[in-house]
């Protein structure tokens, strides 16, 4: 099956276009922007590549403008690639890829902002994907299609990790013997993409909290909490890998190494059964002994366990934000974002009322309505939803490495 309407025609003079690629295990995410900073035109994924690949795409009304269907054994992420660069062209009619910009996960010690991509860049790139097996790998084979069958379009990678390259050296150290932090085993920080939208648009919604010490809220399906202080990165609950802190859709979280050990002796769990156990079949979904996986589903069970892995979720939020609080000498504000943070109300009160005692009053109203502010008036924390966009953020930064387009 398959269906694209082109939504200009030839007559009309070309517009350009930043494509923004984020590629996982089996699903690659697109936008489409233009050149102003501005939200997209289009979004849209192939989703299930390598089992029954499906491509969806709306406009920003979100109006299916694109849909495609290949047969059950059709396309890996190459091929995946290359459809989708075929699929936005028509879609763009007369109009013109000027760019791609990638979500990358990792970008090392090294790659502290976004870098066009080079043969050498890509080269570096690959070397991290021990640091990251579970996503390196995806971000970078459309990077490689491109390059192969577009080797004139620019590509630029933007990292999830180079956001929190500001933080002090004690945050990033692990109580190792020091030769593994020169190896690179150190705290590293994720959703920095994510983080760095959010203190942009900070200085836009809350302008006199910009520049005060925050604690963001990204909780998805991934989730963390980074601590902010004038829009920089002081600290952050994801460390090495994107498995540390907060308890996740089926990551652990935070865990006493001495579990793992344990486990490794008692249940002959190996490597490859451990990073399945602390990936895969924790958090939220093994918590509530394998409901789900989803906020909204557990929410809407009256089941004991559902009710047990939300409480341990907020539990593991309030903990970590006094942590974070702690580690910035005080805080200001508070702001939720992502899936959960932007969209379930419990939750957010839930986490408002754990952290009362460092000055937050909720406005429960607000917060049923999903205000922007959802702190009440003279609250000495302001609490804040804001809507998180990476696209957006990639996208800006694409335009910046290339220096095309508005800023
Ligand atoms: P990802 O990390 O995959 O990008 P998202 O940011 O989309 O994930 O977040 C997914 C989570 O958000 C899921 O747990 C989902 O249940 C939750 N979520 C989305 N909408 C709602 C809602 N209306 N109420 C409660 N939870 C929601």
């Amino acid at each position: 099956m398959s269906t694209v309407a082109p939504t200009s025609s030839r007559e009309h003079a070309v517009t350009e276009f930043v494509v923004v690629l984020n590629a996982g295990s089996s699903s690659i995410k697109f936008a489409i922007h233009d050149l102003a900073d501005a939200p997209a035109r289009f979004r849209g994924q192939i989703e299930a590549i390598g089992v029954a690949p499906v491509l969806k795409a709306r406009d920003s009304e979100g109006k299916v403008v694109a849909e495609h269907s290949w047969p059950a054994d059709g396309l890996n992420h190459e091929a995946a690639t290359r459809e989708l660069i075929g699929t936005i062209n028509t879609l763009l009619g007369g109009d013109r890829i000027a760019a791609v910009g990638h979500r990358v996960v990792h970008g090392g010690i090294n790659y502290a902002a976004p870098v066009r991509v080079t043969d050498a860049v890509l080269a570096d790139l690959d070397k991290l994907v021990p640091l990251a097996p579970l996503h390196q790998p995806h971000n970078l084979a459309p990077i490689r299609a491109i390059a192969a069958h577009a080797p004139n379009l620019p590509q630029v990678a933007c990292f999830d990790t180079a956001f929190h390259r500001s933080q002090p050296p004690v945050v990033q150290a692990f109580g190792l013997p020091r030769s593994y932090f020169e190896q690179g085993v150190r705290r590293y920080g994720f959703h920095g993409l994510s983080y760095e939208y959010i203190a942009s648009r900070l200085s836009e919604v809350a302008p006199g909290l910009a520049a005060g010490r925050v604690v963001v809220g990204h909780l998805g399906n991934g989730a963390s909490l980074c601590a902010m202080h004038a829009g920089r990165s002081i600290a952050s609950t994801m460390g090495f890998t994107a498995v540390e802190g907060l308890l996740m859709g089926t990551r652990c979280g935070s865990i006493d190494p001495g579990v793992l050990i344990y486990l490794m002796d008692s249940e002959g769990l190996d490597a490859r059964g451990i990073e399945a156990l602390i990936y895969r079949k924790s958090g939220l979904l093994g918590v509530s002994g394998g409901i789900s996986s989803d906020m909204r589903t557990l929410r809407s069970s009256a089941a004991p366990e559902a009710k047990e892995a939300i409480a341990l979720f907020v539990h593991r939020i309030v903990r970590e934000a006094g942590s974070l609080a702690a580690a910035m000498g005080g805080i200001d504000g508070i702001v939720f974002t992502a899936g959960i943070g932007e969209n379930d109300a419990a939750t957010r009160l839930e986490v408002m009322r754990g952290c009362a005692w460092l000055g937050v009053v909720p406005d429960e109203g607000a917060n049923e309505a999903g205000r922007h502010r959802i702190s009440a008036a003279g609250s000495p924390v302001s609490v804040w939803v804001i809507p998180t966009d990476e696209e957006r953020m990639i996208a800006r930064h694409t335009r910046a490495v290339l220096t095309i387009g508005t800023k």
